[in-house]
C-alpha cells in the first residue's frame, strides 16, 4: 500500500504539433484526441483575435460549434466571467483553446480547470515557458506566484503565427530558458540543504531546455526560422519538465522571485522573460558559476542586460533584489531566508554591470 505522499502523479500532453500551417489540420489533430462538437476560443488583445478568428473559421467549416471570448487581462475576474457566460449558456464546451500570448493561456488555462475540460495550448509568441505547463499566473488572487491548473492536452505551434510576433518576444523567451540554469541550482540547493523533493530527469530536461537555446543563439539572433524552432522546442521541454516534477521548481527560483518583485515594487516594467533573464546574470553571480557567458549571450542576441535597457530605475532593481525572498518564503533558493541587504543587493547589480 502507498501513502498519498508517496505517490508521484504525472500528466502529460498528448500532442505536440510544431511546424508552418499546421493550424490547417488542427480539426483532424481535435477528432483524432477525442475532441468533437463545442469549443470554445480564449484569444487576448487586438494581434491575436485575427488569428482566433482564423482558428475559429478552419473549425467551423469542420463541423465545430465555436464560441469565442476575449480577455484584456488575466484576472481571476475574467476567468469568473467567461466560466459563468459559459454556464449560464449551458455551452457545454469539450475543450477550452487558448490562443494567443501568455495572458489569453493564462486564462484558457484557468477557464478549462472550472469547467473541466481539455486545454489546447495554441501559442502566438514565444515570450515564455508557460504554453506547455500546468501553472497560470492570474492578477487578483493574492498571489504573485503561478498556480497549478490543467496540463494542455495539445500544444500547436503555427510558425506562420509566431514569425509575425514581435520579435521581442522571442527575446524574452531566450531570457526565461536561460533562467533554468539557476532555477536547477536553486532546486538542488533546496534538496541538499532542507532535504526537498528533488527528480533529476526534470533537473536535466530543464537545463537541456537551456542549453538548447545557448547553442543556437546565432540562428536565433539572425531571426532564421530555425532560431524560432529552437526557441519553441525549448519552452516546450521547460514546460514538460515542470509538469513531470509537478511543480515550477525547475523552471523557477531566484531569478524568477526577483522578476515578480520587480513587477511588485515597479508595476510589471518590462516582459517576463526579459526581467527573468537579467535576474538569471545576478543570480549566477550569487552561485559562483559563470554570469559572464549569461551576460553576454543575452546582450549579443539583444536582451535586457540592464536597469535601463529594462526601463527601471536602479533603485528599484536594488529594491526588488533584497524583497525578493519575500515574494514565496515555501521556495527556498540562494536568495537565503534573510535575503540581500541594500549595500549587498547594490553591490550584486554593480558587479554584473545590471546597474551602473
Ligand atoms: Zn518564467
Amino acid at each position: 500500500m502507498y501513502k498519498e505522499s508517496d505517490v508521484h502523479q504525472i500528466d502529460l500532453p498528448k500532442r505536440i504539433v510544431i511546424g508552418t500551417k499546421v493550424r490547417e489540420d488542427l480539426p483532424r489533430h481535435l477528432k483524432e484526441l477525442d475532441i468533437k462538437g463545442v469549443v470554445i476560443i480564449i484569444t487576448g488583445s487586438s494581434s491575436t483575435i485575427s488569428i482566433g478568428d482564423e482558428i475559429r473559421s478552419i473549425l467551423s467549416n469542420h463541423g465545430y460549434e465555436v464560441f469565442t471570448f476575449k480577455t484584456r487581462e488575466p484576472t481571476i475576474d475574467e476567468v469568473r466571467k467567461i466560466v459563468n457566460d459559459v454556464l449560464k449558456d449551458h455551452l457545454k464546451p469539450k475543450a477550452v483553446l487558448g490562443v494567443g500570448g501568455g495572458k489569453a493561456i493564462d486564462v484558457a488555462k484557468y477557464v478549462s480547470k472550472e469547467l473541466h475540460t481539455d486545454l489546447i495550448s495554441i501559442p502566438t509568441t514565444l515570450s515564455h515557458d508557460g504554453v506547455a505547463s500546468p501553472f497560470a499566473s492570474l492578477k487578483g488572487m493574492n498571489t504573485l506566484v503561478s498556480i497549478k491548473t490543467t496540463t494542455p492536452l495539445m500544444i500547436m505551434v503555427d510558425m506562420d503565427y509566431i514569425i509575425k510576433a514581435p520579435r521581442r518576444h522571442l527575446i524574452a523567451g531566450v531570457g526565461d530558458l536561460v533562467a533554468k540554469y539557476t532555477a536547477v541550482l536553486d532546486w538542488r540547493l533546496a534538496h541538499n540543504l532542507l532535504g526537498e523533493y528533488y527528480a533529476e530527469y526534470a533537473a536535466s530536461l530543464a537545463i537541456h531546455s537551456a542549453n538548447h537555446v545557448l547553442t543556437s543563439w546565432e540562428k536565433i539572433k539572425y531571426g532564421s526560422e530555425e532560431g524560432y524552432r529552437v526557441v519553441a522546442e525549448g519552452l516546450i521541454s521547460s514546460g514538460v519538465a515542470m509538469c513531470i516534477a509537478g511543480s515550477t521548481r525547475p523552471a523557477s527560483g531566484s531569478e524568477h522571485l526577483f522578476s515578480h518583485a520587480l513587477d511588485f515594487v515597479a508595476n510589471y516594467p518590462a516582459l517576463h522573460g526579459e526581467q527573468v533573464g537579467v535576474g538569471t546574470i545576478m543570480m549566477a553571480y550569487l552561485h559562483g558559476k559563470n554570469w559572464r557567458k549569461i551576460r553576454n549571450i543575452l546582450k549579443n542576441i539583444g536582451a535586457p542586460v540592464t536597469a535601463r535597457e529594462l526601463g527601471v530605475s536602479e533603485e528599484k532593481i536594488i529594491e526588488a533584489l533584497t524583497i525578493a525572498h519575500k515574494i514565496r518564503p515555501d521556495r527556498y533558493t540562494i536568495l537565503g531566508r534573510e535575503g540581500l541587504s541594500w549595500k549587498a543587493a547594490e553591490n550584486l547589480a554593480r558587479n554584473t554591470g545590471v546597474i551602473s
